[in-house]
């Protein structure tokens, strides 16, 4: 007897700890408690092309996919991610050892950094950063090192002395968002070439998560593994989520050297082994859809980000537009607001539309404090009653 009380032992490991349930699920039960437009999480309120669905019901119905499929994933589609790969942005990639098939993008991500990352490795990604990318490096022992991307003249952007300055000796990767949520900021050429070079230059492992590849309205997206002394180092990551509107369907991949998607697979194949079967043929076709599928989808959300931008400048935000993605970010400092937090908690109550703040998004939560993010990726009357209400905002 030591006559000590020990506290009890939390259940949640210390990696998790600081990780609660997402702001998504908060924003989502006060988007459905005040009847609200729910304009806080990503997703499109319309499904895909029909000929994308028909595909995977036939799929379905053929029985292809409904069992076990390869663990890689289905050679059809590891093809078709290649061909697309190769159409886009001039990449070429073997598709029997440079693809993988993962259970959307947040697989790909999750498990290039558990393969890649040994505990107390540095790991810098770019902040804002999506919400998965934070808990995947805890869990993988990693060391979050955030770099701001920083406002000005109503877009964001990447300082590359600020990046330069936080790659120390224990830095083992870069975790890049190109296009990027929730900023929207585009990576240009000029700054894609010098974050390539310090890549060569530290000997750095890069993953770029450029899942809003196709949705691009200003400028182009340039894959960074495209860049001289790249491909040996970067895992580039996409998914057929918000390309295709079937964010349910999970269906992602990871491309890079056969040394890197080898080791991304180790990890991969002890989460999920594989997933969605029957889908991974229907987003083969889709990958195959021609040009004017992936102009018309650019060109729609284009106009829904014009359509809400608008009405949120009517409202009082300041509004930066953004290049790429479906998210605009706003700032509630002219209608007299400092604190996003404060001000998404009540916004249903006064405005009846959902926002996330963008702070959640932030380590450094005084950079991100007086922004707040809407999705676009919604029907033009939902966008048009959304920005009415905003402007009809109780005080
Ligand atoms: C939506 C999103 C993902 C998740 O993609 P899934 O294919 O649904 O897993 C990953 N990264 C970013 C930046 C996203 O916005």
């Amino acid at each position: 007897m030591t006559g000590r009380e020990t506290a009890p032992r939390p259940l949640l490991n210390r990696r998790l700890a600081q990780f609660g349930t997402t702001i998504f699920a908060e924003m989502s039960a006060l988007a459905a408690r005040t009847g609200s437009i729910n304009l806080g999480q990503g997703f499109p309120d319309t499904d895909g092309p029909e000929e994308v669905r028909e595909a995977a019901v036939r799929a379905l119905r053929d029985g292809r996919g409904n069992q076990y499929p390869p663990g890689p994933g289905v050679p059809e589609l590891r093809t078709a991610v290649a061909d697309h790969q190769r159409r886009f942005h001039g990449l070429d990639v073997d598709p029997d050892t440079e693809v993988l098939v993962t259970a959307g993008a947040t697989e790909a991500v999750a498990a290039a950094l558990l393969a890649l990352v040994e505990p107390g490795d540095e790991v810098i990604a770019l902040e804002p950063y999506y919400d998965s990318y934070a808990a995947c490096i805890a869990m993988a022992g990693g060391v979050r090192v955030p770099v701001t991307l920083r406002p000005r003249d109503g877009s964001y952007h990447l300082d590359l002395d600020e990046l330069r300055d936080a790659v120390t000796p224990r830095t083992r990767l870069l975790l890049l968002n190109t296009p990027h949520n929730p900023t929207g900021t585009v990576l240009g050429r000029d700054q894609l070439a010098a974050v390539a070079a310090l890549a060569v230059e530290r000997d750095l492992l890069v993953v770029t998560d450029e899942v809003y590849e196709h949705l691009v309205f200003e400028g182009e997206h340039l894959p960074l593994a495209s860049f001289p002394g790249m491909r040996e180092r970067t895992v580039t990551i996409s998914s057929a989520g918000k390309t295709f509107a079937f964010t349910g369907w999970k269906v992602g991949w990871a491309t890079g050297s056969r040394e890197l998607v080898a080791a991304v697979r180790t990890a991969k194949q002890y989460l999920t082994f594989v997933s969605a079967g029957p889908f991974q043929y229907a987003v083969a076709e889709a990958l195959r859809l021609p040009d004017a599928y992936f102009d018309g989808l650019r060109a729609d959300l284009r106009r829904k980000r014009d359509l809400l931008a608008d009405g949120l400048r009517a409202a009082g935000f300041g509004v930066y537009l953004p290049q790429g993605t479906y998210f605009v970010t706003a700032d509630i400092r002219p209608l007299g607001a400092t604190d996003g937090f404060a001000f998404c908690r009540t916004l249903p109550e006064r405005a009846g539309v959902v926002a996330i703040p963008n702070a959640v998004f932030y380590d450094h939560q005084e950079a991100g404090a007086p922004f707040v993010r809407f999705a676009f990726c919604k029907k033009d009357d939902v966008l048009t009653e959304a920005a009415d209400r905003l402007a009809r905002m109780a005080p």
